[in-house]
């Protein structure tokens, strides 16, 4: 196991003092998507970031946040969180023997994640209230005591997040012409784009990509232009409605020569569906945002033909089994005989 600090240690912000608190996180697989490559006319790749210690791309930046937070000398980390944070924060503070506390939006974190943040021993707080809510609280609580907070205002959470760009980059010997991206509360788009530039910086790389972000139709601040007070969608990890780095993440779209639109609950459920029967991955709701906006985007025409495109699918589907199975087909019932089951596999 390289720990991904050690892999990229000279972009990031660590010394010979910093302990480094790693799972493994990172190296995860950039995934060519050839059915939907053909279907398109551009060369799609998935960068599975399901893939991660605790299934999502948090990981990256929290090995970096929770090893600073040792290295400082906290013994208490907290976040606020749709539940990959509170999952990611939970493993890595075990993992370090920090105590860790997760406030999340009261029914509305899905089952595996909320899971996670339970078996790994984190204090869960379930607020009536949004996210927005969540994050606004323990805001207050970190300037009323020493305890660090890991959310992706934590500048050592986007440096960490940086190396997804990188290692996009490295596989394909180059930053793609095209990256799609889901967008909730910011800080992973702002962190690719600080990752590509830095690496193009270094010479790396030769150019940087186009940045395409997603908001869900029910939660898109940055497409409406003001925040949302009830943000509402099926894909929870991108349910925010006051994105903590709204203006940074928009930058960097214009930038790029990229844009942010919204797509809705039932494209992200089909481009979901779609990756799993047609390409073999499971994917989280949120995750398939970033295909559903590449779909959106071909048939606006913001597509090249024979680009490079990479989607960043930022959570495994296993996370939120609930939703996979109420949208998918049900499960037969069966006598336990050959003929009935006979019947089943090959009739219509
Ligand atoms: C956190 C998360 C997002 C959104 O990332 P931001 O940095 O908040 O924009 C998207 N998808 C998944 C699965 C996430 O966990």
């Amino acid at each position: 196991m390289i720990p991904l600090i050690e892999k990229y240690r000279d972009f990031l912000p660590v010394t010979a003092a910093t302990p480094v608190v790693s799972l493994g996180e990172g190296g995860t697989p950039l995934v060519p998507l050839p059915r939907l490559s053909e279907r398109l006319g551009v060369s799609v790749h998935a960068k599975f970031e399901g893939m991660n210690p605790t299934g999502s791309f948090k990981d990256r930046g929290m090995t970096m946040a929770v090893s600073k937070a040792v290295e400082e000398g906290a013994t208490a980390v907290i976040c606020a969180s749709t539940g990959n944070t509170s999952a990611s924060a939970a493993a890595y503070a075990a993992r370090a023997g920090l105590t860790v506390a997760v406030v999340i939006p009261e029914g509305k974190i899905a089952a595996g994640k909320l899971a996670q943040a339970l078996v790994h021993g984190a204090k869960v707080l379930s607020l009536d209230g949004s996210f927005d809510d969540a994050l606004r609280v323990v805001r207050g609580l970190v300037e009323r005591h020493p305890i660090s907070l890991v959310n992706s205002l934590n500048e050592y959470r986007i440096d960490g997040q940086r190396t997804g760009a990188f290692e996009v980059c490295d596989d394909l010997g180059d930053a793609p012409d095209v990256l799609c991206i889901p967008v909730g509360n910011a800080g992973n788009i702002s962190a690719y784009w600080l990752g590509f530039n830095a690496y193009r910086e270094a010479e790396r790389s030769r150019r940087v990509p186009r940045l395409y972000g997603f908001q869900a139709a029910g939660a898109a601040p940055l497409v409406e232009g003001a925040p949302v007070a009830a943000p509402e969608t099926i894909a929870t990890a991108i349910r925010i409605g006051n994105p903590a780095r709204g203006d940074q993440a928009m930058d960097a779209m214009r930038d790029s020569g990229g844009g942010v639109s919204a797509v809705t609950d039932s494209e992200i459920m089909e481009a979901y569906a779609m990756l799993a029967a047609t390409e073999g991955i499971f994917c989280e709701p949120a995750s398939a945002a970033s295909v559903a906006g590449l779909l959106k985007r071909h048939a606006a025409g913001d597509l090249n033909p024979g680009e490079t495109v990479v989607c960043v699918l930022t959570g495994h589907g296993l996370k939120d089994p609930d939703t996979a199975i109420v949208n998918a087909e049900p499960v037969r019932r069966l006598s336990a005989d050959i003929d009935a089951v006979e019947e089943a596999v090959f009739g219509d």
